[in-house]
C-alpha cells in the first residue's frame, strides 16, 4: 500500500474557558501579534476585548485588524497584509469562523512573502497559472475558532474569494497549519441558529466527502465516520437549543475530526461546485451551498460509482444509524437538512439557468483539483447537469 498524507500537527486546547490560555500560547511564538477578526460578532460578544487583554497580559503588543467578511476577499486580505507589515508583527492570531481563520492564514503568508505590488491572489493557483511558492517564512498562526464548521483550526487550507472574477478557491500549504488552536465552547455557544446550521452542515460535508474521496487513506475512516455519527447525534440539538453544551461539544469534536479527515483526503465535487455558488454571491453561506448540492451529487456518485464507492456510502448510512444501503445516506442528509432549514434548491438562493455556464467555467478554472478527487469522473456536461438538477 502506498499513500501520502498530511498528519495533524497543531497543538489543540479544547474545552470551556480555554480562551484564557491564548496569551501564554501566543507568547511562545512571537511578541507582536496581529489579531484578525470578522465583521463584529466577536467584538459585540466581548471576545475581541478579552482576547486582546489576555495577549497583552502575556506581554504581547497587539494590532487589531477587523472586518473580515464571510467568504473572505482578496482586497480584505491584501489590506490585512499591509497593516500587519506596517505594525511589524511576528505572529498572527485569528479570532472567528472559517472566514477570519482563512484570512489570517493568508495574511500570515503575505506579510513575509509579498514583493512590491503583490496580491494574495498570486499565491493561489488556477487552471492556467501556478501559485507563487509559500515557504517556512510564513508567520506562525494561532487559531481561535468561533464556529463549528470549517475545521480550519486544524487544516493546511485557506479559502479565498476574488470578487473581480467570482472565483473562490483554496490555498494549501503545510506552512499555514495553525501552530496552536484554541477551541473554547463559550465562543461557539453564541452562534445563532442559522450559523449553527450552515456551519454544522459544512462539518457533515467534510466528513462525507473525505470518506468517499479518491484520495482516501487508511487514517480517514476513523475520523470521517466518527464525525458523521457526532453530527447525526448533535446538530439538530445544537440548532434547536444553542445553550445545550453537550450538543455544542459534540459538534466541536465533529468539526475537529472532520477537519482532520479533509486534511488527510480532501473534499470532492460538492465543495468544488459550491465555491462557484458562494463566489458569485458572497451572501450565500458556504454550508448552504453545500446543502443545496449534496443530495444530487451523492445520488450520482452512488449510481455511477464503483463497488468501493457504494461501500463508502453504505458506511455513511450506518454512521447515521440507518440501514447499510448506500441510498439511505442520501435520505439521512435530506432529513437532516430539512430539520435545520437548509433544504433549498439553488433557485431559492436566487440563481437560475442563466447562471450555470459561469458556474461551470469557475468550477473548472478554480476547483479542478478538488473535482478530480470525486469518485466518479465529472466532465463539463455532467457538472452542468448537476447544477441544473439542483435548481
Ligand atoms: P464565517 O466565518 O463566514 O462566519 C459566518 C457568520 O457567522 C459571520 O457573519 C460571523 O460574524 C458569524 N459568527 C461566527 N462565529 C459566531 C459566533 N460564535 N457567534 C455569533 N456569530 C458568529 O463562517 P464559517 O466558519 O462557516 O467559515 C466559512 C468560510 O470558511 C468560507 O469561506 C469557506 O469556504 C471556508 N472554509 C474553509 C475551510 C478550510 O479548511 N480552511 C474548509 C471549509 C470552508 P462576524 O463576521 O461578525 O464574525
Ligand atoms: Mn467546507
Amino acid at each position: 500500500m502506498n499513500f501520502s498524507a498530511f498528519l495533524p500537527r497543531t497543538f489543540l486546547s479544547f474545552g470551556k474557558g480555554v480562551l484564557g490560555k491564548v496569551g501564554k500560547k501566543t507568547s511562545l511564538h512571537g511578541s507582536k501579534a496581529l489579531l484578525v477578526a470578522g465583521e463584529g460578532a466577536m467584538k459585540k460578544l466581548g471576545f475581541l476585548d478579552s482576547t486582546k487583554k489576555f495577549l497583552e497580559q502575556s506581554g504581547l503588543e497587539v494590532t487589531v485588524f477587523e472586518g473580515v467578511e464571510p467568504n473572505p476577499s482578496v482586497p480584505t486580505i491584501d489590506k490585512g497584509i499591509f497593516i500587519g507589515k506596517n505594525s511589524d508583527c511576528d505572529v498572527v492570531v485569528a479570532l472567528g469562523g472559517g472566514s477570519a481563520m482563512d484570512a489570517a492564514k493568508a495574511i500570515a503568508v503575505g506579510i513575509t512573502h509579498f514583493e512590491e505590488d503583490d496580491t494574495i491572489w498570486n499565491f493561489i493557483g488556477t487552471s492556467d497559472r501556478e501559485p507563487k511558492p509559500i515557504t517556512s517564512a510564513t508567520l506562525p498562526l494561532i487559531a481561535i475558532t468561533s464556529t463549528s464548521g470549517t475545521g480550519s483550526h486544524v487544516t493546511p487550507y485557506a479559502v479565498v474569494t476574488n470578487p473581480e472574477t467570482g472565483e473562490k478557491t483554496g490555498m494549501r500549504s503545510e506552512f499555514i497549519y495553525p501552530v496552536e488552536s484554541i477551541y473554547d465552547l463559550e465562543l461557539v455557544k453564541s452562534m445563532p441558529a442559522k450559523v449553527t446550521a450552515e456551519t454544522g452542515f459544512d462539518v457533515l460535508a467534510h466528513a462525507m466527502e473525505a470518506h468517499v474521496s479518491t484520495n482516501t487513506s487508511p487514517f480517514t475512516a476513523p475520523f470521517s465516520l466518527t464525525a458523521i455519527e457526532l453530527v447525526s447525534r448533535h446538530l439538530v440539538n445544537a440548532f434547536e437549543n444553542g445553550d445545550n453544551l453537550e450538543a455544542r461539544q459534540g459538534m466541536a469534536l465533529a468539526d475537529t475530526f472532520a477537519g482532520i479527515a479533509i486534511t488527510l483526503s480532501g473534499t470532492i465535487a460538492v465543495h468544488a461546485l459550491s465555491h462557484a455558488i458562494s463566489g458569485n454571491n458572497t451572501e450565500i453561506a458556504h454550508g448552504q451551498a453545500l446543502a443545496s448540492l449534496s443530495p444530487t451529487i451523492m445520488t450520482l456518485n452512488i449510481e455511477f460509482g464503483d463497488e468501493k464507492t457504494k461501500k463508502h456510502y453504505s458506511e455513511i448510512s450506518t454512521a447515521f444509524g440507518k440501514d447499510a444501503n448506500p441510498v439511505s445516506s442520501v435520505q439521512a442528509v435530506i432529513e437532516l437538512s430539512k430539520k435545520i432549514g437548509l433544504f433549498k434548491p439553488l433557485s431559492e438562493l436566487g440563481y437560475s439557468n442563466k447562471d450555470i455556464e459561469k458556474f461551470c467555467k469557475d468550477t473548472f478554472n478554480a476547483s479542478q483539483r478538488t473535482l478530480s478527487r470525486n469518485p466518479v469522473e465529472l466532465d463539463k456536461s455532467k457538472v452542468n447537469k448537476i447544477y441544473s438538477d439542483c435548481l
